[in-house]
């Protein structure tokens, strides 16, 4: 014990702190510290809560709300490093601006539980090295069960892992894997839990860099260690981003400090982190919710002690207990995956602004087409900006033109048009790869009876159903709500009168299969390709042209690197334009020229057709033209005069429940008691678009606001004064990127 404590006046003998817990609280409670107990703001400790313990962390000192007597001792101090006040700093911004219960945000930096207790010696399995896991070859005698395929499966592709991870992943009992041990197929290896991490090397040389391209880097090296700054990294599609950013990480790991990169997560594949694993030696740490948990654990613990010093990951990474950060990187900035929708609602990008802000050090932002709030944010002179313009070596910019549907001669129930025909006959059989981009799942997206009109939907939300042919289901994609598709229409009970309306990517592709008999082709979506490794799997199966045409949804905008691909076809350039959302036209925008980005990677020049019917729409010319800036600047000017971001501000607040009367009810009351204010205006309550979801009614208030008025504290004093009929739930979204 602290010698300096005992000399106290004996009233005080007792200290309480506060004591974070990451639970759905919006504050800390008061606990007591024992005696012979030392603790400090950032500790994690356990304490008794209720007739459980929890754990938690030393957030100040005691807020005095509660009776000393009353307060309970904390149960034990756990052997770690305190929390970093930094990070601490962090999580009430957070709290504060997202309008989110501070215990939550506390959970989403703790979102490993078992990374709190002391480590272990564990065993984990891996295939043994004779065994080729993709080709299923298992020694003579050994009976290959689906279960023990789906063993090897994951194993083939994945980290070594302990068997009852294993068991999970492949949805099987822990009796398989010691069958498949038994008769040695897999190995087991003993490992300390917290096993040393390898540190990478920042002295080793990275690549040739071009003039324009060390000029950039040359910045972004002198911005590490210079304190806060955001700097935008804008440049075409393959103009090497990448090898610019990694000049300046290298500058961070050689000042010993720690760097996140952030990507969407479909795009952390073993290729891309490859990448790191030339430049710097070792592979990065990698976080995102397909890395198994034994291994999240040790890298948290890592990040912790200061010894993780290069994380990639997906958005939750930045929530990690970092020591000693110098760098922050974000590529893909405009993805709208940054942005979470559940829980917490944070917009990672923005959030990953202000962390840098709190700790002193700089941001880099990489796209090809940033958000128009970075730009803004460059043109209002907080954020600078370098560019990259050209292509890194031989390397061109595909040509882009636009099909004009409204003179194409279409066939009825076809989608390809006879231009987009041609010109993928032509670049197959010229022995090249094609890709044809559709952004919609399934077969098709509506099915209608033919006798009666009546239209498939879901039980449980307003939503169609949509037929997704190749697992011989009906599903919706809202609530994830799939059945069989019935024989008889549910309406009119006629048999077999089903039609479906429109295309989706099954349907393309078997489109495709007529028109182009000989291509060997593959369908690329959300339901094809789940996670990072089954995008690896399959940009493999491009490159070592396995596939001649690639047909898919926007998860292939994703930056992937397809190095023979030299046509895109995209079918319905117009689909993103429909509909309320604000930023219709900059995603759409966004993702047409990410797609196109894939074409003419390497020596051969790429084309992009666009399917459209308005070619004359400011996107298509945008995209044709090549004018991307003054597309942004068109969009900023329209933004602005109706006030709307990046120039003014907007909140969603969100009123649900299985009961519409009292939704409505609620909904009508936060209408009648929305501020009034100089500068704001609030909209609503309006049916969501998709008014129910999973049974549960949807109001929604859309609050609008000068830049320079408090909507925290507006909101605040609005929705948290309302009291919710019963089972009703109000939830706000901060800077919305949804409108559903
Ligand atoms: P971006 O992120 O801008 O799309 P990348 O960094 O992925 O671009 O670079 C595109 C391709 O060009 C990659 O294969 C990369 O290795 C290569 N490349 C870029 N710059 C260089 C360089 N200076 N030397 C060698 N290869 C480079
Ligand atoms: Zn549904």
């Amino acid at each position: 014990m602290d010698p300096a404590l005992s000399t106290r006046p004996p009233t005080d003998t007792c200290d309480a702190v506060s004591v974070l817990l990451p639970l759905p609280l919006i504050a800390p409670y008061d606990y007591l510290v024992p005696e012979n107990m030392e603790v400090e703001p950032g500790s994690y400790v356990e304490v008794p809560l209720g007739a459980r313990r929890a754990t938690g962390v030393v957030w100040g000192p005691a807020r005095g709300d509660v009776d000393q007597q009353k307060l309970r001792e904390i149960s034990m101090l756990i052997d770690l490093p305190p929390m970093p006040e930094n990070l601490r700093l962090f999580v009430d911004w957070v709290a504060r601006y997202t309008l989110a219960r501070l215990g939550s945000v506390l959970r989403m930096t703790m979102s490993v539980p078992r990374a709190l207790e002391p480590p272990k010696v564990t065993t984990v399995y891996r295939l043994a090295p004779e065994i080729d896991g993709k080709s299923e070859s298992l020694p003579a005698g050994v009976r290959v069960t689906d279960a023990r395929r789906r063993v090897l499966n994951v194993l083939a592709t994945g980290w070594p892992r302990p068997a009852s991870e294993i068991a999970k992943a492949a949805n099987t009992s822990a009796t398989v894997i010691r069958g498949l041990t038994e008769a040695g197929v897999l190995q087991p290896i003993a490992v300390q839990e917290d096993g040393p991490v390898a540190q990478p090397d920042p002295c080793r040389a990275g690549a040739v860099l071009s003039d324009a391209q060390a000029a950039a880097a040359g910045e972004l090296v002198a911005a590490v260690d210079s304190g806060y700054s955001v700097t935008l990294l804008d440049g075409v599609t393959g103009s090497g981003k990448t090898e610019v950013y990694f000049e300046a990480i290298a500058a961070a790991l050689r000042a010993d400090r720690q760097v996140i990169v952030l990507l969407p997560e479909i795009a952390l594949t073993a290729d891309w982190l490859d990448r790191f694993k030339q430049r710097f030696g070792t592979p990065p740490l990698v976080w995102h919710s397909d890395v198994p948990m034994s291994l999240r654990r040790r890298n948290w613990r890592a990040v912790l002690r200061g010894e993780a010093k290069l994380v990639v990951g997906a958005r939750s990474a930045l929530m990690l207990p970092y020591r000693d950060l110098g760098l922050i990187v974000i590529d893909e900035e405009h993805d709208p995956s940054f942005k979470q929708d559940e829980g917490v609602v944070y917009n990672a990008r923005d959030m990953a602004v202000v962390r840098a802000h709190i700790e002193g050090l700089p941001v880099i932002l990489a796209s090809a087409t940033p958000s128009l709030e970075t730009v803004n944010n460059v043109w209002r002179g907080k954020y600078r900006r370098l560019s990259l313009p050209e292509r890194f070596a031989a390397a061109a910019l595909p040509t882009i033109r636009a099909i004009d549907m409204r003179s194409e001669k279409m066939d009825r129930q076809n989608w390809l048009s006879p231009s987009l025909v041609t010109a993928v006959g032509e670049t197959l059989a010229a022995g090249e790869q094609a890709m044809l981009f559709l952004n919609r799942r399934g077969y098709a997206p509506l099915t209608l009876c033919r006798a009666c009109g009546h239209r498939l939907d879901c039980p449980q939300c307003t939503a169609w159903l949509v037929e997704h042919r190749l697992q011989d289901r009906l599903q919706c994609h809202h609530c994830g709500y799939s059945a069989p598709p019935p024989k008889t229409c549910p309406s009119c009970e006629a048999e077999d009168r089903f039609a479906a309306c429109g295309p989706g990517v099954e349907r393309l592709a078997e489109e495709s299969r007529e028109k182009f008999p000989d291509a060997r082709f593959e369908i690329m979506s959300s339901d094809t390709v789940h996670k990072p490794a089954d995008a690896q799997a399959l940009v493999r199966r491009m490159r070592d042209r396995d596939i001649d045409l690639l047909i898919g949804t926007q998860i292939m905008a994703k930056g992937f690197h397809f190095p023979l691909l030299t046509l895109v076809g995209v079918i319905d350039a117009d689909l993103g334009l429909a509909g309320g959302d604000l930023r219709a036209a900059e995603r759409t925008y966004q993702l047409l020229h990410q797609v196109a980005g894939r074409a003419g990677r390497s020596e051969r020049p790429g084309t992009v057709m666009l399917q459209t019917f308005q070619p004359e729409h400011p996107v298509m010319q945008a995209l044709v033209g090549g004018d991307r800036d003054r597309f942004i600047e068109n969009e900023a000017d329209a933004r602005k005069q109706h006030n709307m971001p990046p120039f003014g501000r907007l909140a969603a607040v969100i009123v649900s429940g299985r009961d519409e009367r009292n939704v409505d009810e609620t909904a009508a009351a936060l209408g009648r008691s929305a501020p009034r204010v100089d500068g704001v205006s609030v909209l609503g309550p309006a049916p969501a678009p998709i008014a129910v979801v999973r049974g549960r009614h949807r109001r929604r208030l859309l609050m609008r606001a000068r830049k320079d008025v408090n909507v925290q504290d507006l909101l605040r004093r609005w929705v948290f004064a309302m009291k919710p009929a019963g089972g009703v739930r109000i939830s706000i979204d901060v800077d919305p990127y949804s409108f559903m």
